[in-house]
Formats: C-alpha cells, sequence, structure tokens
C-alpha cells in the first residue's frame, strides 16, 4: 500500500457501519480533477417502465459497499496502490424533466472525461447509458460495449416516447456512438413482443448471447473470444443488474427469470481485464424491491470488480 493514492477507510480505522457513505468509504471531492478513475451515482427512475425506485440505487450500493476492502483476493488486483479514486456525487438530474436530464448527464460526463477520469457510475436506470456513450464518443469516436442485460434496450419507442429505459443503445446506435462489429449483448431472456426484440443488433453486426446459451457454462472462454474482437478498441461496459437471475438479485424494476449467474458475472467483468476500458456502469438496483440489501451489495461489489480491470491495474498472473 502507498500514501500515493486515496485509500478507503479502513474497517479498523472506523467501524464499517460508520462514517460517511461514500462509495467503498472513499473520500469525496467535487469534479474529477486530478482523478484517474472515480465513482459517480446517477439517481435517477423517471425513465423506467414498469416497477420504479432506482432513483434510490446509487445512495444503497454506497451504503451496501462499506463492507468492501481494498485488495481483490481472486484476481490479486490492488486497484488503490495504482490509481487515484474518488467518490465525486451525483450528477444533479431534473427529476421532473427526462428529456432535459439526458442533456444534464452528457454535460456532466463531458467535465469527467476532460478531466482524465475514468467514469464508473451507479445508477439509476438504463436510460443513463444513452448521454454517458454520447460523451464517450465525443472524446473517443465510436466505441465498442460490452452491455450485460435480461434486455436489449433497442426499441425505437416506447409509449410513444424516444427516451427511456428501453431505448439507450438504440439511441446510442443512431448518434454513431458504437463501433457495431464490436457491440456484444450478453444475457437476453424471457418473453418479448417479436423475435426482433433480440435479432435487430444482430442486423446490425452485433453479437447477442442469450442467457439459455450461457446456462451452466464458464463464460470465460466467451470473454477471450470478445478481447480477441475487440482488441484494442476503446470499450465501455454497462451491466444492468437484472442480467442477474433474480434468485441472486431480485431488487429491480423488470425481472426475468434464468438468469446469469453471480459467478459468470465476475467471470465476464474479470474477462474484461487487458482490454482498453474507458468507463462502465452499473445500473437498475432498485432499493425498495431490495428488502436484504442483497441486490445492492451485488451491484456494490461488481463496480469494485469494474474498477479492479482497469487500464493501470495489475491482474496477477493465474496460478
Ligand atoms: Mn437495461
Ligand atoms: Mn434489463
Amino acid at each position: 500500500m502507498t500514501d500515493r493514492f486515496n485509500q478507503p477507510l479502513g474497517g479498523n480505522d472506523m467501524p464499517r457501519f460508520g462514517g460517511p457513505a461514500s462509495m467503498m468509504r472513499l473520500p469525496v471531492q467535487t469534479g474529477a480533477a486530478g482523478l484517474d478513475a472515480c465513482f459517480i451515482g446517477i439517481p435517477m427512475d423517471i425513465g423506467t417502465s414498469n416497477r420504479p425506485g432506482t432513483r434510490l440505487g446509487p445512495r444503497q450500493i454506497r451504503a451496501e459497499s462499506c463492507m468492501l476492502r481494498p485488495y481483490n483476493m481472486a484476481t490479486g488486483a490492488a486497484p488503490f496502490d495504482h490509481l487515484q479514486v474518488a467518490d465525486i456525487g451525483d450528477v444533479p438530474i431534473n427529476t421532473f424533466d427526462l428529456k432535459k436530464s439526458i442533456d444534464i448527464i452528457a454535460a456532466h460526463y463531458r467535465e469527467v472525461l476532460a478531466a482524465g477520469a475514468l467514469p464508473l457510475t451507479l445508477g439509476g436506470d438504463h436510460t443513463l447509458t444513452w448521454p454517458i456513450l454520447r460523451a464517450m464518443r465525443e472524446k473517443h469516436g465510436p466505441v465498442a460495449l460490452i452491455h450485460i442485460d435480461a434486455h436489449a434496450d433497442i426499441n425505437d419507442t416506447m409509449f410513444g416516447e424516444s427516451v427511456a429505459h428501453g431505448c439507450p443503445f438504440r439511441r446510442a446506435w443512431e448518434e454513431g456512438c458504437l463501433i457495431n462489429e464490436n457491440v456484444f449483448q450478453i444475457g437476453l431472456r424471457g418473453t418479448g413482443y417479436s423475435p426482433e426484440d433480440f435479432d435487430w443488433g444482430r442486423k446490425q453486426g452485433w453479437t447477442v448471447v442469450q442467457a439459455e446459451a450461457c446456462w451452466h457454462k464458464s463464460l470465460t472462454p466467451l470473454m477471450a473470444d470478445i478481447r480477441a474482437q475487440i482488441g484494442a478498441a476503446p470499450v465501455y461496459i454497462s451491466f444492468d443488474i437484472d442480467s442477474l437471475d433474480p434468485a441472486f438479485a431480485p431488487g429491480t424494476g423488470t425481472v426475468e427469470i434464468g438468469g446469469l449467474t453471480i459467478w459468470q458475472a465476475l467471470e465476464i467483468i474479470r474477462g474484461c481485464a487487458g482490454l482498453n476500458v474507458i468507463g462502465a456502469d452499473l445500473v437498475e438496483v432498485s432499493p425498495p424491491y431490495d428488502p436484504s440489501g442483497n441486490t445492492a451489495l451485488i451491484g456494490a461489489n461488481l463496480l469494485y470488480e469494474m474498477l479492479c480491470i482497469l487500464p493501470g491495474v495489475p491482474q496477477r498472473a493465474p496460478a
């Protein structure tokens, strides 16, 4: 451990249930100046189509993150020895206006990216990924996308509206944010309106891995294929917690049975090590449907795992 970088407040310095509830008990600062990576909350649920509550997601993920320790025992990653990280608080969305909130989020991420920090986002409903990808495209050009979700989120409209949590990747595609041959959707399943729900992306050249193709398997080989395909391109990771089976993560708004396991989620994120990851989000945690806190706890852990695979964090060679 080094004193050069911010460290999470340790459980031997302050009880884990005490102190300010920042992400991983990291220092809080305004803006991303001087940071290599930052946690940002987007307390939003005005894009949801079914059960609400994700506006409370960032706060609950932060609360459950108090258990996280700095060293990754599985991968050897020690992100706080290599990156300057802080919690930079929440994006002040307009909770009465979803479309205005899109522009507020994009402007906020432009500033974060201009400061040179890699953003790790605590959602919030999935609408928020569209304006983040807009800011990413402005900095990096079109990006590769690894999207883990029960749903494709490529609807043209929902209830006649073009901005909703089922539309972000359609909007990002329209704006030229995505490298089509480097878009991977993993975990899709459930009932649909038509086969087009999953085939639309395939027609754009995207790789769609439905949940049934993941059952009973390690996803480590899939991730090796994805890394080989993406190569050095900039990559954004968008992780909808409803990709996980509701046996693990029931605290979300649009639940589908037959989902991914926790260990598959870890294989996916750890399988992103070595890629040029430029940012990531963890969305759709809905605390009112999460009385145990387990869904938020999973979200906090997966955000930590995302931090551990960012460029500049060494991984221990596999034993
Ligand atoms: Mn989604
Ligand atoms: Mn979903």
